[in-house]
């Protein structure tokens, strides 16, 4: 049967994927290929003031992100400041997406959760899972492994290796 979707019930859902993407790793880009499935429209945002000794700027970050998700066509790059839930309600978003790698991860992202429910309960935070070769990578692990001239390959971008190593050497 074909699928059909009712005027009445059927609704856009934005999706926000906020963090510091300083760089933007495999890790990240395996989340936003998920969310991007998933998510009508999915806005990746930057958060301005997050980070206070970033290794690349806003604005880096920003065209970084833009040329690896070029690909996809409802997704968004975007820079925000302030509270998460001011920018997701002025975005009209409905969902927070946000990566669980280990269980590390898990105490800091459920406080987060709760605080931003509180602030804002019509907007819900969603989790997921990357794959299983990308539970280990970080934007901070890879800053150092860049710095200590170890390979990044299969951990970044091509675009983000390059520019990692001219940054760091
Ligand atoms: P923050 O500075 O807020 O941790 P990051 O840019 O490091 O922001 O990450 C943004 C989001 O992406 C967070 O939800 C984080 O858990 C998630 N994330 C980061 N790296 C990965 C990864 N390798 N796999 C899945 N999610 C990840």
């Amino acid at each position: 049967m074909a699928h059909r979707v009712d005027p009445e019930t059927s609704k856009s859902v934005t999706a926000i994927y906020p963090g510091s993407f300083d760089p933007v790793t495999n890790g990240h880009l395996d989340l936003i290929e998920r969310g991007a499935m998933i998510f009508d429209r999915l806005i990746v945002a930057i958060a301005q003031n997050l980070e206070k000794d970033p290794l690349f700027a806003v604005k880096e970050r920003v065209d970084m992100l833009e040329a690896v998700t070029y690909n996809w066509k409802n997704v968004e790059v975007d820079v925000f400041d302030g509270l998460l839930m001011d920018y997701a309600r002025e975005k009209n978003a409905l969902v927070v997406l946000r990566g669980i790698r280990a269980v590390s991860d898990y105490e800091y992202e459920l406080q987060m959760a709760m605080m931003n429910r509180k602030i804002e309960p019509q907007i819900e935070t969603v989790f997921m899972m990357p794959a299983i070769q990308y539970s280990y990578l970080s934007s901070r692990l890879v800053k150092e492994l860049a710095r200590l001239g170890g390979p990044v390959k299969d951990l970044v971008p091509p675009l983000v290796e390059e520019r990692l190593r001219s940054r760091v050497k």
